[in-house]
């Protein structure tokens, strides 16, 4: 299908390289850096994106789930991989493919142990997490003791990281409830260091947090979007670089008559002669239907061609009335992050959003 499918996602490994560079010169020398490459890399590509990162000197890669993990290692990446949420039917499968579990419940933790006892595997690299207000995955502070026994008794886990999660780092009006966490999970850290003697890496910034809350960077950052090209706000993102580049062709031109409509229900009802364009891209590659009817356009010959009608399953037809243009003509639909970020408003959701839904049909092909 890679050879025959002509709208694409180009990736810019450069680009890549320009945002792990930029957050490398705003972290302390000391301090590592973890790249999330979970969703295929945020809808990019997280094979081609992980190898850079291990050849940038990146310490630690992130996914969400296992299989996301054993990817990466049946491509040769040998960074350690730490999987954000296993489940525990399947955490017997992490052992082989060394990748890292985040146990984040006594559910999981106790099940992680029996596994190991079963294949009597010693010191294995764990992570823990706990929930400092997110609501979402790990111990609560009345666990602590509880953790320490659990971790002092069972010396075939080998405590590598301590973590937690922010929960508006990109909100300077939510700056307390930040700080809050941050202190909420220093107090953490230093209980179970100091009663277990030992120095596991201690991490808590997403990019928003990396780039707001300095105090906050610890041992080491965890970073997504950032390295995808989005800063959470215009400044910051204007220093990093667009990474994807999603474009298309145009299949076909069609004269619309008066009275005329155009794509599924009639839509769009023309009141004048307009030329359309076709374009192959839907709903089913991750373009909103709610962009349909002139909420959204695409850019041909740098002029915005806006959709008429509704969003179809695999093509969406555009006014190319006013651009000059001719069937196979070159068709962006986003190729920079103002224009992600104008998609993402435009069809009510965000950035993350709009990069992660990226349908795995359309090819990916790294520049
Ligand atoms: C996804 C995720 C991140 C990365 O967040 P960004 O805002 O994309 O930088 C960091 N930590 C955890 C636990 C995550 O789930």
């Amino acid at each position: 299908m890679n050879k025959t499918h002509v709208t694409v996602l180009e990736i810019d490994s450069n680009a890549i390289i320009h945002n792990f560079r930029y957050f490398k010169s705003i972290i302390k020398p000391t301090t590592k850096f973890l790249g999330v490459v979970k969703a295929f890399s945020y809808g990019n590509e997280s094979v081609a994106i992980s190898k850079i990162l291990e050849q940038e000197g990146a310490d630690y890669l992130a996914v969400a789930f296992i299989d996301e993990g054993i990817a990466l290692r049946e491509a040769g990446i040998k960074l350690p991989i730490l999987v954000l949420h296993p489940q525990t039917e399947t955490l017997h499968h992490l052992i082989p493919y060394q990748l890292e579990p985040n146990l984040y419940s006594f559910r999981v933790l106790n099940e992680f142990i029996n596994i190991l006892n079963k294949e009597a595997v010693d010191s294995y690299p764990i992570h823990i997490k706990f929930n400092t207000g997110l609501n979402r995955l790990g111990f609560s502070a009345t666990d602590v003791d509880s953790v320490i026994a659990i971790l002092k008794n069972n010396p075939i886990l080998r405590l590598t990281s301590l973590f937690s999660h922010l929960v508006a780092s990109e909100d300077l009006n939510e700056r307390d409830f930040t700080l809050f966490q941050i202190n909420s999970f220093k107090k953490i850290a230093t209980q179970i260091t100091e009663q277990l003697n030992s120095k596991p890496i201690l991490h808590l910034s997403n990019t928003s947090g990396t780039i707001n809350f300095p105090e906050a960077h610890l041992d080491m950052v965890r970073v997504g979007i950032g390295l995808y090209g989005f800063g959470n706000d215009a400044a910051e993102t204007s220093k990093l670089k667009n990474v994807g580049v999603l474009k298309s062709r145009i299949s076909q031109i069609h004269t619309i008559n008066p009275g005329e409509s155009v794509g599924y229900n009639r839509a769009f009802i023309s009141s004048e002669t307009l030329k359309s364009a076709t374009i192959p891209i839907g709903h089913a590659d991750g373009f909103h239907r709610n962009l349909g009817n002139k909420a959204g356009y695409v850019t041909i010959n740098k002029q915005k061609a806006y959709i008429l009608g509704n969003v179809c399953m695999d093509m969406i037809m555009v006014d190319v009335t006013h651009i000059a243009c001719k069937e196979g003509d070159e068709v962006l639909v986003f190729s920079s992050q103002e224009n992600v970020e104008d998609l993402a408003a435009r069809s009510g959701t965000i950035s993350y959003e709009i990069i992660t839904g990226i349908s795995q049909r359309i090819p990916r092909v790294i520049n």
